[in-house]
C-alpha cells in the first residue's frame, strides 16, 4: 500500500538513533548519548519570557503563511548585517529548518534532476531529494583534507541533468567549515553551468577557526540560492521548531505555496520569542559557543588518546568525525559499542558512501559526559 516513492529512503539514522537511545534510557541502562545533534543548554530565559508573554496574551491563532512580518524583517535585517545578504522581508520564509530543505526539494527539482552534494552529508538531504524523484550525486571528501569539498569535482560531475548544488557549512557530521575561495569558486561554477545552490546554514554562528560566509551574498548569486538557517542550533531551540529561507521573492512566494499546503505557518507564540532571539542579547550565544570550543578541545585530546582512531579538528558546529581503524561495518560498529559500552554515536554510512569506517560524535554534551563517554569508548574500541 505504501508509495513508491519511499521505498529506498530509510528513517533518518539520527532520529532513529535517538528514538533508541530514549527507549533504553527509560528501560533504566546508563547510556551516554553522543548521538543527537543538539545543543544540551536551556533555551536563554529572554526567549522563554517572550513566549510565555505571547501565551498569556492569547497569541495562539494562526499567523501569516510566511511568519510574522516582524520576524521576516527581523531576519532580513540579520541576515543583511550577519551574512552580507541584501534582502528585505519578501525575501524571507518562516518554517522550521528541515521543512525549508524538504519543501525547496518539492520547489526546484523535478524527477530525474540531479543534485551535487559532498560526501559525507546530513541524512535527511539524500530523502528529500529522493522524495522528490531526483538523484543526489555525491562527491567524496576526505579526513586529509577537513572534509573540504573540491569544486573541481563539482564541475566534473555536471551533466545536462544537475539542478542544484547543496552545501551545507559548517557541516554537520564533519565539523568542517568552507573557505572563502572554495565558496567563490562554487558560486562562478553555479553561474557558469546556470545551477541553483541550496545552502544550508543552521550552524553558522558556531565556528571556532575561520569565518563564516554566505554564498547568497556574492555577485550575481541571491537569486539562484535558497538559503537556509534558524534558532535551533544557535540558541538551543530546537524544539522549538523555527527557522527560515531566504530567496528571491518569487522563490519564496513557491515555497509558501506549499507551506500554505502542509503546515500553514509555524508555531504562532514562538514566532515573538524568535524575534527576542535574534534581536535580544546575545551574551548566552556567545557563551554557549565558548562552552562548545571547550568540549571539542577536550573530545579531540581524549579521542586521540585511542588506538586506531584518526580524527581532525573541525573548525565549526558541534561533531567529531572520526575514522577507526576496524573493517567492521560503522553499523554494526556503532551498535556493538552501543550495547558493549552503552556509548551511543551515530554510524557514519547514514551520512552516505563515504561516511562507512566512521561514525559522528555529537560534543554537545557535558564534560562530564564526554570524558566518562570517552573512557568507555577508549576500552571498547582497544578491546576489538
Ligand atoms: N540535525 C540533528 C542531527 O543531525 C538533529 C537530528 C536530525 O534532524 O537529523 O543530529
Amino acid at each position: 500500500m505504501v508509495a513508491k516513492r519511499l521505498s529506498g529512503v530509510p528513517a533518518s539514522g539520527t532520529v532513529a538513533l535517538s528514538n533508541l537511545v530514549a527507549n533504553l534510557k527509560l528501560q533504566g541502562i546508563d547510556i551516554i548519548s553522543f548521538s543527537m545533534g543538539e545543543p544540551d543548554f536551556v533555551t536563554p530565559e529572554n526567549i522563554i519570557e517572550s513566549c510565555k508573554e505571547s501565551l498569556d496574551a492569547g497569541f495562539t491563532h494562526y499567523t501569516p503563511s510566511a511568519g510574522i512580518p516582524e520576524l521576516r524583517k527581523a531576519v532580513a535585517a540579520k541576515a543583511f548585517s550577519d551574512n552580507k545578504i541584501h534582502c528585505t522581508a519578501k525575501n524571507v520564509l518562516v518554517t522550521p529548518c528541515k521543512h525549508a530543505i524538504f519543501m525547496s526539494s518539492l520547489a526546484f527539482l523535478d524527477p530525474g534532476d540531479e543534485v551535487i552534494l559532498p560526501d559525507p552529508s546530513w541524512v535527511s538531504y539524500e530523502a528529500c531529494i529522493r522524495l522528490a524523484g531526483a538523484k543526489p550525486i555525491y562527491i567524496p571528501t576526505k579526513v586529509e583534507d577537513d572534509f573540504i569539498v573540491d569544486p573541481d569535482l563539482i564541475e566534473a560531475a555536471i551533466t545536462p541533468k544537475t539542478k542544484m548544488i547543496l552545501l551545507n557549512s559548517p557541516s554537520n557530521p564533519t565539523g568542517s567549515v568552507m573557505p572563502c575561495n572554495t565558496i567563490k569558486r562554487i558560486a562562478e561554477i553555479a553561474i557558469g553551468r546556470n545551477l541553483m545552490v541550496l545552502s544550508d546554514e543552521i550552524y553558522e554562528s558556531i565556528i571556532y577557526e575561520g569565518k563564516h560566509h554566505s554564498i547568497a551574498a556574492l555577485p550575481d548569486m541571491f537569486d539562484r540560492t535558497v538559503t537556509i538557517s534558524g534558532l535551533s542550533k544557535t540558541y538551543a531551540m530546537t524544539g522549538w521548531r523555527l527557522g527560515w529561507a531566504i530567496a528571491s521573492e518569487n522563490n519564496i512566494k513557491e515555497l509558501d505555496k506549499l507551506q500554505t499546503h502542509s503546515i500553514s505557518c509555524c508555531v504562532s507564540f514562538t514566532q515573538p520569542a524568535a524575534v527576542e532571539a535574534i534581536t535580544g542579547p546575545q551574551a548566552e550565544k556567545d557563551a554557549m559557543v565558548k562552552e562548545f570550543k571547550k568540549r571539542r578541545d577536550l573530545a579531540v585530546d581524549l579521542i586521540t588518546e585511542i588506538k586506531g582512531i584518526d580524527v581532525n579538528v573541525p573548525k565549526g558546529a558541534f561533531y567529531l568525525f572520526p575514522k577507526y581503524e576496524s573493517k567492521v561495518k560503522s553499523e554494526i560498529f556503532c551498535t556493538k559499542m552501543l550495547e558493549e559500552a552503552h556509548v551511543a554515536v551515530t554510524p557514519g554510512s547514514a551520512f552516505g558512501p563515504s561516511g562507512e569506517g566512521f561514525f559522528r560524535m555529537s560534543y554537545a554534551a557535558s564534560e562530564e559526559q564526554i570524558i566518562e563517554g570517552l573512557s568507555r569508548m577508549k576500552k571498547f574500541i582497544e578491546n576489538i
